[in-house]
């Protein structure tokens, strides 16, 4: 039975909303689905359902929802101040928050600055790498590389070097041309070559696209060991090292975009630590408040941070800057969930459960028959469903076999999201072993359910 309220809210949000990546003529035909409130890892509904929370809302949660010292340092906050900016001012949790991260992130990047969101920290990131190079005389260096298919957000100059054919292709006009350098997961998965196979065609194929271009190119920018978006494609560390190297070699920045793969997602706090990297820039966002509050940071090395120091009248300051840059609330979060971190040994706690996931995809998920790939680093996973998974037949993108799969799951108690036919789990740090079981458990029955109509 739909309640009075249910309803209500139902005809206001089909009145007054525009919802992110939807189409909105489907979903004005649908009943939404609208959450009130949530405990631990679940969101709850308006109609008092629950469902465990397999993508920690979008990626970013860490610690579960109303996780009490996260809630108890943004209260605590609220009553001191909730915002003043960082323009020409400075206050306490921002300044706190940045040393903290000078710490616990790569050696040699030193200098914090904030924005509040992932698409902001990537534009931030390619706004300093290209002014830093600037600065420096190096004026020819105007161009990007990034791996094909990575995603760093919907803003002009995240999507220039995110470009994704089926969310970017009206933008294409406003869009310059940046190097795109072929991971390889394209190699093994769609050419058919083996893991080291594709990492010495990656890696010959970045090298001569780099030697050819690097005169010009200010930045690499890359997901390290997790194209998210494209569809948890993922790659080595060695692949990794092997960009870093070039970078180095050839007087090119590297921007480590660690949005979503930041705060344990991988199993170590950064991915960019698996491969004992050091980025010249990287970009923080997402899980930064523990998923409670939007900021993002970029941080950089003292070496690009003083290219830009100069007298008031040389005009070499960095002019970018967003109003809630710094925002007192969002950096108490991210302090308190840096805090949960430390006294709770989070990513030793994980250890186990990452191997129960480990274990149950190989064992189990990996055997039914329209799984054609899974993909995984730590807590973030993608399973991909083909028609014909031996022949790599896709299923026709009118069957929406994805979004039938979470809509199976989400009557199973489970949310989830698809990226077209690759389902994604990625939940939460805090997810127990007992949760873990019900997500693998729906996932499989979902998918089975589907596919075996499906043909
Ligand atoms: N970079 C990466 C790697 C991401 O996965 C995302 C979001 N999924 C972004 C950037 C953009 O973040 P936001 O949505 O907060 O702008």
């Amino acid at each position: 039975m739909e309640s009075d309220l249910y309803l209500r809210l139902k005809e206001t949000d089909h009145k007054y909303l525009w919802h992110p990546f939807t189409q909105m003529q489907e979903w004005l035909e649908e009943d939404p689905l609208i959450i009130s409130r949530s405990e631990g890892n679940y969101l709850v509904d308006t109609q008092g359902k629950r469902y465990l929370d397999g993508v920690s809302s979008l990626w970013c949660n860490l610690h579960g929802h109303v996780q009490p010292d996260i809630s108890e340092a943004i209260s605590r906050q609220l009553e001191k101040v909730a915002h003043s900016t960082l323009l020409g001012l400075s206050n306490i949790p921002s300044i706190q928050l940045a040393e903290k991260l000078v710490k616990i992130t790569p050696k040699g990047l030193t200098r914090v600055f904030y924005s509040d969101a992932g698409a902001t920290a990537v534009e931030v990131s390619l706004k300093m790498a290209f002014q830093y190079w600037q600065l420096k005389g190096n004026v020819n260096k105007i161009k990007f590389a990034s791996l094909a298919n990575s995603y760093h957000g919907d803003t002009l100059g995240a999507i220039n070097v995110g470009y994704s054919k089926l969310f970017h292709h009206y933008y294409r006009p406003l869009l310059q041309d940046s190097l795109r350098l072929t991971p390889p997961h394209v190699f093994r998965f769609y050419k058919g070559m083996s893991h080291k196979e594709s990492i010495t065609a990656a890696g010959k194929e970045a090298r001569n696209i780099i030697a050819a271009n690097h005169r010009e190119i200010a930045a690499l920018i890359v997901e390290p060991l997790i194209q998210g978006a494209a569809g948890m494609w993922t790659h080595s560390i060695e692949y990794l090292s092997i960009l870093r190297d070039l970078c180095r070699q050839h007087n090119i920045l590297l921007i480590c975009d660690e949005v979503a793969t930041g705060f344990g997602r991988t199993g170590t706090m950064f991915a960019c630590e698996q491969a004992n990297i050091q980025p010249d820039l990287l970009c923080l966002a997402k899980g930064l408040t523990g998923g409670y509050l939007p900021l993002a940071a970029t941080l950089t090395t003292e070496k690009i941070f003083s290219a830009f120091l100069a007298p008031y009248d040389e005009f070499k300051t960095f002019f970018h800057g967003h109003t809630f840059t710094g925002n007192p609330l969002g950096c108490a979060a991210a302090l308190a969930s840096l805090q949960i971190f430390q006294e709770q040994d989070v990513l030793a706690r994980l250890k186990p459960i990452l191997k129960r996931l480990k274990d149950r995809l190989d064992s189990d998920l990996s055997q039914l028959n329209h799984v054609a790939d899974i993909r995984r680093q730590g807590f973030m996973v993608g399973l991909e469903l083909m028609l014909d998974p031996e022949k790599k037949i896709p299923y026709a993108a009118t069957q929406k076999i994805g979004v039938k799969v979470i809509l199976e799951a989400r009557k199973r108690g489970v949310i989830l999201r698809p990226l077209g036919d690759v389902i994604t789990l990625m939940p939460p740090l805090s997810i127990n072993a007992n949760e873990l079981d019900i997500l693998l458990n729906v996932t499989r029955d979902s998918i089975e359910a589907v596919t075996c109509q499906a043909s």
